[in-house]
């Protein structure tokens, strides 16, 4: 017996056992573990002699205590090992693990009994710890256990022993605990440990979720577990998972996402930090605060816009904070008749949104713009007032010769939300006059046999002082082969002469000093039946019907002159009659106004108090000198009337020491602005002529002269603007060629534009015109005449009439689209009345569109008659207005041969063969030493020329330099074309 410590001592500590003592799992709840006892384990051994516990130490040299027996020297052995009582827990199936060395029996020597190789398991379960007492037969047996691997044979020859694991299930448990046993019949065994342990799934967080410990059944069967959204989440799907029998989580569902202004870290979901913030619920990072946002608290579900930034109900909060639009820019207007289209520039700033739209708002204002009230009636706005898209807009359907103001302003998706004043372009327009619009109702009044009275109610429209009606009627059967005009006063008529028993087909229309208004339907009338004969004694009937289409139109000649005297129409009573002979020989239409020659007057103090109002020289306050007129200083100023709105006005002062001529010329002026009154001419507000200095006042045109205007903003405007301004121009021009008017120095330098873009033609005068205009030459006839802005006739014979104006006007359009260049650059005025006279012209503008260079070349028609008159020319851009697409094809080169730019005759061009030559016959001599010096010698190479190569060969001054381009353009074409005879 003294041998077997020593044997199985040797059995533990043989290095071979080292490694296999693994720590068990997370998963495995430990219910005993004899490794874990250092101090006796007190198991119950029985008999006595049997088991044996014994000291020791594990590879680690850690004490353990294990059980050994051997009686393999011994018959019949029956030796039991009790453990304590070990609660059950919540297991249900328990493991035990046992690990041990077992002897085999061959190897130890001198075996006297039945020496066993294998050893049982035993377990009972027991509400509670039974003390010592132990029988056997309550028992059962688990398994009987063997060795693995008991031994293996080395190549020495020596058998060493193995440590053997093995383990076993036991289950369902149920009872509050149990033991286990173990029974020798024979065998020699060490139990080195015994754990006993049962498996659980263990306390996790998957998609945000917690599951707690789960142990699990002892079937097959799966646990399904329910997990809890972690802090500061949600579920976005019910959480679950099973636990497996092996303590295993498996098939994870749903997930839970983190709340609003919570990010997920690691298994938890923490706020945004500042700067940052989430607004929906979810398992994203939280983002940064967009543009003009900021959150300076942790966990923001929003970010806040700096002050005047916002953000719409419908912006989502990832997107930047935006800001109300500033106001539309350079808003001009163009006016046509009763209607007028509004056309401006985009917001500087656009608040930093795409959602920016305009709103229109009509109003009419008292003089000086004091009160204002919305706009009543039918004022329609094309395509609407409101939520417009476009930067255009047509607003029709006003009152003629009415004053307006429009505010325009720009909106967008925040607008609503600032409570900043909001910011409007407003412009201020005056309608023209217009024709009435048509007479909608007629009544029958009476009817007999050969007459029908009628009475109709005057146009909704009527746009001035109705002058009379014309009454157009004819038998329905004649269909209007035949008819018959009268025209009556009032509003009502009475047909007489007619056929008994016959319809009549009847259209009235209403003439005002605008001309016809559109005439009514046609509406249907029958006199009484009966046999007639037409009763011609008492007949308002002028004109009577021929079915042929020319003697209709003799015959109303001759109706028209009999009717005016019917109607009590006498040419000689028109009020204006006695201004017709000046002007300009043209027959001007009853009904509008003539220009009258203050001049006529036998004393210039009568004509310029007929025509201008004197005012208070206390209600005018100059503020600053703003230009040099040819009598004095011209300044800006105040005007305060009694009882009216103060506005800017400028005030032309006449400086001391005056001849009596000089102030005449001075007020003649006024005199002649004092009669026009149209929106495109400058407005005369007064002179004083009763203190000094005497002074001339006009409305203020705060963006100065036009010329120089667009050279301060070259390039800066679309092309629909700059033919908004010619329109603007043409229209003024038109009143003053309808008022008899000849302007004689239609220039850029003498239109003046105000704060909206509107064009005004100033500086009116007589003789002044000549005097006064820096531009004006000595003409070989002693007159003095701005010789590239005039007519070859008006040069050549001072023949000055509305088609010379016309002239003039095509060159304001060439200066208007080539921001302010001067016209034919550095050519000496005598170059260019020989230029002008041998055919040349000048070349389109860059980037001129083709429509306004066809525009400049009629207007620079040699044959006057030919040129269009200014009623063409406003008609002709408002169509270009309607439809910019018409705009579009640009004018690259003369569109006619005989309109050839600047050119010489087709075999000068031909000759040009240096670019030298060239630039000598143009002019800019300086340019061409620059060219030589660069060896831009030949046509070609400069046809190519950029504008950067100007810069780089020192070709900086702007006119030069366009008209270079523009030549090239010319050459080009040339060498196209070949040489064109002029
Ligand atoms: P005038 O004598 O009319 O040629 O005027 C000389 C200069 O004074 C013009 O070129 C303008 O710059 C300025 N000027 C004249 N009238 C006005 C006005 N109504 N508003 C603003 N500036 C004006």
């Amino acid at each position: 017996m003294d041998c077997k410590p020593s044997v199985l001592l040797l059995f533990l500590f043989s290095p071979v056992c080292q490694g296999h003592l693994t720590s068990h799992h997370s998963n495995e709840v430990n219910l005993l573990d004899s490794k874990a006892s250092q101090g006796e384990l007190g198991w119950i051994s029985y008999p006595s002699h049997g088991w044996e516990e014994i000291s020791g130490v594990d590879e680690h040299y850690t004490p353990i205590r294990t059980f050994q027996v051997c009686n393999v020297m011994e018959y019949s052995q029956n030796n039991w090992l009790r453990t304590n009582w070990i609660p059950r827990n919540s297991a249900q199936k328990i493991y035990v693990e046992l690990k041990f060395t077992l002897r085999d029996c061959n190897s130890i020597p001198l075996v006297l009994g039945t020496c066993k190789e294998t050893f049982n398991l035993y377990y009972m379960e027991t509400e509670e710890d039974q003390g010592d007492q132990f029988w056997e037969h309550q028992f059962s047996k688990i398994d009987t256990i063997a060795a693995d691997e008991s031994f293996t044979q080395t190549d020495l020859g020596d058998r060493i022993l193995k440590l053997n694991t093995e383990v076993r299930e036991v289950g369902p448990v149920a009872q509050k605990g149990f033991y286990l046993a173990f029974q020798d019949v024979g065998a020699c065994v060490a139990l080195v440990t015994v754990r006993v342990y049962f498996k659980k799934c263990p306390f996790t967080v998957r998609n945000l979720a917690t599951f707690p410990d789960t142990v699990p059944t002892d079937s097959q069967a799966l646990v399904e577990v329910r997990g809890s959204c972690v802090n500061n989440s949600r579920e976005a799907e019910p959480p679950r998972m099973y636990c497996s029998t092996e303590g295993e989580w498996l098939v994870p569902i749903g997930k839970c996402l983190c709340d609003v202004a919570h990010e997920p870290r690691g298994v938890t979901c923490q706020v945004c930090r500042p700067g940052f913030y989430k607004s929906s619920p979810g398992n994203l990072r939280c983002s940064k605060c967009p543009p003009h946002s900021h959150a300076h608290q942790e966990g923001s579900a929003h970010c806040s816009c700096e002050k005047n930034y916002f953000r719409s109900e419908a912006d989502p909060s990832s997107m930047a904070c935006t800001r109300p639009p500033s106001s539309p820019r350079n808003v001009i207007s163009v006016i046509n008749e009763t209607s007028v289209i509004l056309d401006w520039s985009w917001p500087a700033d656009s608040g930093g949104r795409k959602d920016v739209t305009f709103n229109v708002v009509c109003k009419r204002c008292s003089a000086g713009q004091r009160k204002c009230e919305a706009c009543r009636g039918a004022v329609r706005f094309l395509p609407r007032p409101a939520g417009l898209s476009n930067t255009t807009v047509t607003v029709a359907d006003l009152l003629a010769h009415t004053n307006y103001t429009f505010e325009i302003e720009a909106l967008n998706g925040v607008s609503a939300l600032s409570s900043e004043p909001r910011q409007f372009a407003t412009v201020t327009i005056t309608t023209n006059q217009a024709a009435p619009s048509p007479v909608a109702v007629i009544r029958k009044d009476r009817t007999s046999r050969n007459s029908i009275s009628l009475s109709w109610l005057e146009p909704e429209r009527p746009n001035g002082i109705i002058l009379d009606y014309e009454v157009k009627f004819y038998e329905k059967q004649e269909q209007e082969t035949s008819y018959t005009i009268l025209r009556a006063k009032g509003t009502n008529v009475t047909l007489n002469g007619l056929k008994p028993d016959t319809i009549y087909l009847l259209q009235i229309r209403a003439r005002t000093a605008a001309g016809y208004g559109g005439s009514s339907r046609k509406f249907e009338f029958e006199t009484s039946p009966d046999s007639f004969s037409i009763s011609s004694e008492n007949s308002q009937v002028v004109l009577v019907a021929i079915s042929s289409a020319v003697a209709i139109i003799l015959l109303s000649v001759v109706v028209y002159l009999l009717l005016g005297r019917f109607c009590g129409y006498s040419k000689s009573k028109h009020p204006d009659e006695k201004r017709l002979p000046f002007g300009n020989g043209h027959l001007r239409l009853p009904g509008i106004r003539t220009y009258v020659d203050p001049h006529t007057y036998e004393d210039p103090t009568q004509a310029i108090h007929e025509f201008a109002r004197e005012l208070d020289a206390s209600c005018i306050a100059i503020d600053k000198v703003v230009g040099a007129g040819e009598f004095g200083e011209v300044c800006s100023g105040r005007l305060k009337q009694p009882s009216k709105k103060e506005t800017c006005v400028a005030i032309k002062t006449l400086k001391s020491g005056y001849t009596e001529t000089q102030r005449r010329d001075f007020l003649s002026e006024a005199s002649i602005m004092g009669q026009f009154d149209h929106p495109n001419i400058i407005r005369l507000e007064g002179v004083v002529t009763r203190n000094k200095p005497v002074m001339i006042v006009t409305e203020y045109m705060e963006n100065g002269s036009l010329d120089c205007f667009l050279r301060r903003h070259d390039a800066q405007f679309t092309v629909i603007q700059l033919v908004g301004m010619l329109r603007g121009i043409a229209s003024g021009m038109k009143y003053l060629s309808d008022m008899g008017y000849v302007h004689r120095d239609l220039a850029a330098r003498n239109i003046l534009v105000n704060s909206n873009l509107v064009c005004k033609v100033s500086d009116f005068g007589l003789s002044r015109v000549l005097e006064d205009d820096p531009e004006a030459a000595y003409t070989t006839r002693g007159g003095k005449i701005p010789i590239r802005w005039t007519a070859p006739e008006a040069i050549a014979y001072r023949k000055f009439t509305s088609a010379s104006d016309a002239w003039s006007y095509g060159i304001v359009v060439w200066e208007v689209m080539s921001y302010g260049e001067r016209p034919y650059w550095e050519m000496s005025n005598q170059d260019v009345i020989k230029a002008v006279d041998e055919g040349y012209r000048l070349p389109p503008p860059m980037d001129c569109p083709a429509a306004l260079y066809q525009l400049m070349l009629d207007c620079w028609q040699k044959d006057r008659n030919n040129r269009p008159k200014f009623d063409q020319i406003v008609s002709l851009l408002d169509k270009l207005i309607r439809n910019p697409s018409s705009l579009k094809i640009i004018a690259n080169a003369p569109s006619s041969p005989e309109n050839m730019l600047l050119d010489r005759t087709g075999a000068d061009i031909a000759t040009f063969c240096s670019m030298g030559d060239w630039l000598e016959s143009m002019h800019t001599l300086s340019c061409k030493d620059i060219f030589n010096g660069a060896s831009y010698s030949s046509c070609n190479t400069l046809a190519k020329t950029s504008t950067e190569d100007f810069k780089q060969v020192g070709v900086t001054i702007l006119g030069p330099q366009k008209k270079i381009v523009s030549s090239i353009t010319a050459l080009e074409t040339h060498a196209k074309n070949g040489p064109v005879p002029v």
